[in-house]
């Protein structure tokens, strides 16, 4: 459990440095765009971190669960899969954590859970690489149960089960860093999450997948490119007057 939260805490920080490091980088060559030019609220930051540290706790003790389904003999990890196979089971792993997060997040949606468990997320509308893990513990309960049930379904190899938190975590990370890095692709593009999810944010609803925009077509929950731009326009008007 101590390595769990100390796996998740150094990957937390970790990526959210590396982010910003990066999005310096892209800004001095002048590739991509800032999604949203409002500024932070007072002490954002801060709160974003406080909310996240709860959730590394929670995450890096909840690590108890898949090793208990491993030790009762629910499911075992595989050793020693090719490389083929850990692609697979990787691939397999992301599209099952786009379809999870999105259903949960739908859940979050509700008229009853979104004031108790997912306004605090929301409360970022302006989101930083910190935002990633800055829920409530019941939201981070929700989307920490990822690995479960696929692992009670198929014996993964360690390797892609490693994989899932790590790739989870940046690509979230990158979806909260409210840069777009390929302004030039379309708002349905895989590399177009942070667009996605900055639109969600910015109107509280809508956009409710995590990487790929299929569930939200699926369930016709896709936000237009242009859903944020009174929102934009509005505080754009604010600031010039
Ligand atoms: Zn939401
Ligand atoms: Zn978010």
């Amino acid at each position: 459990m101590v390595g769990g939260v100390v796996f998740f805490g150094t990957i937390y920080f970790g990526f959210a440095l590396l982010n910003l490091l990066l999005q310096k980088g892209l800004r001095t060559l002048g590739i991509g765009r800032v999604l949203d030019p409002r500024p932070l609220r007072p002490q954002q930051v801060w709160r974003e971190i406080g909310w996240s540290s709860l959730s590394i706790l929670l995450f890096g003790t909840g690590m108890v669960f898949p090793w208990m389904v491993l030790k009762l003999g629910w499911s075992h990890a595989v050793m020693d899969a090719g490389i083929p196979r850990i692609l697979l089971e990787m691939l397999a792993l992301l599209l099952w954590n786009d379809i999870h997060f999105y259903l949960n997040h739908r859940l979050l949606h509700t008229r009853w859970m979104l004031p108790r468990f997912h306004v605090q997320h929301h409360r970022s509308h302006v989101t930083t690489p910190f935002s990633t893990y800055a829920f409530h513990p019941v939201e981070a309960l929700l989307l920490g149960n990822v690995l479960l049930l696929p692992m009670i379904v198929h014996d993964f190899s360690w390797q892609a089960m490693l994989s899932l938190p790590l790739l989870s975590l940046l690509l979230n990370n990158i979806g909260h860093a409210n840069y777009d890095p390929f302004p030039a692709q379309g708002g349905r593009s895989w590399l177009t999450s942070s667009r996605r999810h900055h639109l969600h944010h910015a109107c509280s609803r809508g956009n409710f997948g995590f990487l790929l925009p299929f569930m939200d077509q699926l369930f016709h929950t896709d936000l237009p490119d242009d859903a944020a731009d009174r929102v934009l326009q509005a505080h754009q008007s604010r600031h010039a007057a």
